[in-house]
């Protein structure tokens, strides 16, 4: 088996694919009976080797789908391998929709809260943050609920658990009605673009923008939600921009960049030329969703938002500055801060920067680089994302560390959940 970015590779003995509850409560307890570990994969999205196994994966393929909807409160109950795509239409169908998501919707929803999954918005938290309940099957076999209201603690620790706190079976979301947003993407001047982010933040619901390494050139965007408009018809302006150019051109770049290193900076300049504006008002889950065909490394790190200048500056010195063999435009997020336990935005308003390398490239050199900096200003990195952090590193970056390793030890006596990564990244 191989995750999405194919740079974890991995033979488990056995993939189970339950489709019920039971089931999946049937696995866990005949692994505690055989003394084997036992992992559970998503959409295998992950950069790092959190789903990899020699023993048993469990995959929640054949357990998607709603389980009840609350109309008067928008409160969702789904299936945990419900991918967010299906999600996205099925709340729909009930008037309902995610307050924000990430920039692709092909994750699970288990999978997406695990690691902390998020869009941008400064007045908008990570995913985890609209799930307001969880029922997970522990390491004794065990059917655990536990929400804002019950078993509070734990709910913490659960809303972010990199799936060692036991194999999430159902997720509760609070949800909000319907609604369209107005989608602008422009190229912009990067100058003008650092000199106006609080406005831009502040006046904007979601705003991102990516900087296109040793140009001056910035690609913004920005949506808010409008009340009277129509959702627009495919148009086929916007999906030969967005998904045609963005896809099949930039790959052919990539691999003329890759075949020729001294041509780097060309492959950044006619990507920083050839960025269209486009605008378009669609349903809020059509929006976020982007198509994402050319493969890469990624390693993201959240960062003090009212630190974000600082590093921005210092990440644009060193890229343009020495010579990586990459092109890739790093992008630029915001996120509120949280209560959750491990959420990398844990107690503060955050900002995230993400660097990628297309997946035939090396990537090391490069990611160390900037990995200097943002450790350097107190960075946590994304947990489904490259870091080459420690347990002690996990332990100076978060505050309820501790107590996630009780209420984990707790859950999973035995180390049933735990692999190779993750008892090397928490020290299990
Ligand atoms: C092209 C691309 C775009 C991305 N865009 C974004 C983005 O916009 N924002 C962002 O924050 N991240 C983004 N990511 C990262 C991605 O959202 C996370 O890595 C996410 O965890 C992947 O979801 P998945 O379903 O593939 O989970 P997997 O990678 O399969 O698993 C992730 C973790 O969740 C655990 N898990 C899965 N299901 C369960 C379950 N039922 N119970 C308990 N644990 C479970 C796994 O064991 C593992 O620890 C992107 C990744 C890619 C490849």
């Amino acid at each position: 088996m191989k995750n999405w970015a194919e740079n974890v590779l991995w033979t488990p003995s056995k993939i189970a694919t339950p489709s019920t509850e039971e089931e999946i409560q049937q696995l866990v307890l005949k692994a505690i009976n055989d003394q084997k570990k036992i992992r559970v994969i998503g959409s295998g999205h992950s950069f790092t080797a959190l789903c990899s196994t020699n023993e048993v994966l469990v995959s929640l393929d054949n357990y998607q789908g709603k389980i009840h909807i609350d109309k008067e409160k928008n409160i969702a109950t789904v299936k945990a391998g419900t991918k967010l795509s299906l999600l996205g239409e099925l709340l729909f169908e009930e008037g309902l929709a995610m307050e924000n998501l990430g920039d692709i919707n092909v994750q699970s929803i288990a999978g997406a809260i695990s690691t902390g999954t998020h869009g941008t918005g400064v007045q908008l938290k990570s995913i985890s943050n609209q799930v307001i309940g969880l029922k997970f099957i522990n390491g004794k076999g065990e059917i655990i609920t536990c929400s804002a209201t019950q078993n509070t603690e734990l709910y913490k620790a659960a809303q972010v658990s990199l799936g060692c706190l036991g194999i999430i079976t159902e997720v509760t979301l609070q949800c909000v009605p319907t609604y369209k947003l107005k989608l602008q993407n422009k190229k912009e001047n990067l100058d003008d673009v650092l000199a106006t982010l609080d406005e831009r933040n502040s006046q904007n619901r979601n705003f991102e923008f990516y900087w296109i390494p040793y140009t001056n050139t910035a690609w913004t965007k920005t949506s808010n939600i409008v009340e009277d408009s129509e959702p627009d018809k495919v148009n086929f302006f916007n999906y030969w921009t967005e998904f045609v150019l963005e896809n099949y051109v930039f790959k052919v770049f990539c691999e003329y960049a890759r075949l020729f290193p001294s041509q780097n900076k060309t492959v950044a300049n006619i990507t920083a030329a050839s960025i269209t504006n486009v605008k378009k008002v669609y349903h809020s889950h059509k929006v976020y969703a982007t198509q994402r065909l050319v493969k890469f490394h990624e390693m993201e790190y959240n960062i003090p938002a009212e630190a974000y200048k600082d590093v921005f500056k210092d990440v644009k010195k060193i890229v343009n500055s020495r010579k990586f063999n990459i092109h890739f435009p790093i992008e630029n997020r915001w996120v509120k801060g949280d209560d959750v336990f491990m959420s990398p935005a844990y107690g503060r308003d955050s900002a995230y920067i993400a660097c990628h390398v297309y997946n035939k490239k090396e990537c090391v050199s490069y990611f160390k680089a900037l990995e200097e900096v943002f450790r350097a200003y107190d960075g946590r990195p994304h947990w489904g994302k490259m870091n080459t952090i420690s347990p002690q590193d996990v332990q100076t970056m978060y505050p309820k560390f501790d107590a996630f390793l009780k209420l984990r030890k707790e859950h999973d006596p035995e180390n049933i959940f735990v692999n190779t990564y993750l008892k090397t990244l928490f020290d299990l």
